[in-house]
């Protein structure tokens, strides 16, 4: 039986960072530099909390650049695996539509069958799961791989994946390659 990868969508296949320097930069003018926000998430930084609400937007979710090299490597883990995008998608309703068309135009190969939107992860069971939160991988019963993100910086309980030629890299030798 093939095994299972739960792939998480934000700040691991969808880059949302961009958005939020955007977002940052509209409201205070200023185009903030890796150091401002490395270690924490925009909307921690004192002042601009309230950005945190641009993810109500319907559209936000729709036009993220994907993070570079996930579709290849994702295609090539298809070839192995079955994937599964598991990604919270409650707390805000118009993420919903947006995500699916999101995977639709960037990840046609992948079937809706293998998408879970959800709200708790720590109902989902799978071999192995890439996420950038570690509350979600602390809960998963399979191995975890934390996806390198600006707030999990100091993270060190899980095996890190910094970019996606590192996931792919993890994955050939799994299988011995
Ligand atoms: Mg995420």
């Amino acid at each position: 039986m093939r095994k299972r990868i739960a792939l998480d969508m934000d700040e691991v296949v969808a880059n949302v960072l961009p958005k939020f320097l955007d977002a940052y930069e509209l409201t205070f003018g200023q185009r903030l530099q890796r150091a401002d926000y490395w270690g924490k998430k925009v909307y921690d930084i004192p002042g601009a909390e309230h950005l945190r609400e641009v993810l109500r937007d319907k559209g936000f979710f729709r036009d993220l650049p994907l993070m570079e090299n996930s579709q290849e490597v994702v295609q090539e883990l298809h070839e192995h695996y079955d994937i599964f995008f598991t990604t919270a998608a409650m707390e805000f309703r118009n993420s919903l539509e947006d995500k699916y068309d999101w995977l639709r135009d960037h990840f046609p190969f992948i079937s809706w069958k293998n998408f879970v939107f959800c709200g708790d992860k720590s109902i989902l069971r799978a071999d192995y799961m890439i996420d950038d939160h570690p509350r979600n991988l602390v809960a998963f019963q399979g191995k975890g791989l934390l996806f390198t993100a600006s707030h999990n910086t100091d993270e060190n309980r899980f095996t890190r994946v910094n970019d996606w030629l590192e996931v792919r890299d993890f994955f050939r030798q799994e299988r011995g390659l």
